[in-house]
């Protein structure tokens, strides 16, 4: 499934040039055009969706195989895997991408709130019991 009107279904196709590097049948990989670090790069099912939640099972098998390979190819000792769903939660392109993104130094690659909240273990455990009568 691909999208007439969607830039990463373009350069799958070949229509937008991309530094591609992987393609299977089911993923394609490519660097990222305004990279956080050197390396950074992005892997994406071939089936187009916005979100996870939008993508098939058997499509997102070699996402993360593929994002190691890369991770291990740039020579990064650390890097983040990063996959936003959502404009509030930083997408801004709306088929699926998987970001790898070195992170050399403090400067550089991914920079993370991390805004935690109370530890509360009676909404936990009703919350775990919610969650597990839905899985
Ligand atoms: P998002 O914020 O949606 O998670 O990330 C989208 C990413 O796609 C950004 O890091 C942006 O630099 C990258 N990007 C957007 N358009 C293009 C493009 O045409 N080519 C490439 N290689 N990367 C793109
Ligand atoms: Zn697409």
């Amino acid at each position: 499934m691909s999208s007439a009107a969607c830039i990463f279904c373009k350069i799958i196709k070949g229509d937008i040039p991309s530094f591609k590097l992987f393609e299977s049948d089911k993923v394609f990989a490519f660097l990222d055009i305004q990279p956080l670090s050197r390396g950074h790069a992005l892997v994406i099912p071939k089936f187009h969706g916005a979100k996870l939640t939008d993508i098939p099972d058997e499509d997102l098998t070699e996402l993360l195989p593929v994002a190691k390979k890369i991770a291990q190819a740039s020579g990064a000792v650390d890097f983040n895997i990063l996959q936003n769903n959502g404009r509030i939660a930083h997408q801004e392109v709306d088929h699926v991408h998987f970001h790898m993104i070195p992170k050399p130094n403090e400067k550089e690659g991914m920079k993370i709130g991390w805004p935690t909240q109370a530890t509360d273990m009676d909404k936990l455990k009703s919350l775990h019991e919610e969650l597990k009568a839905k899985m």
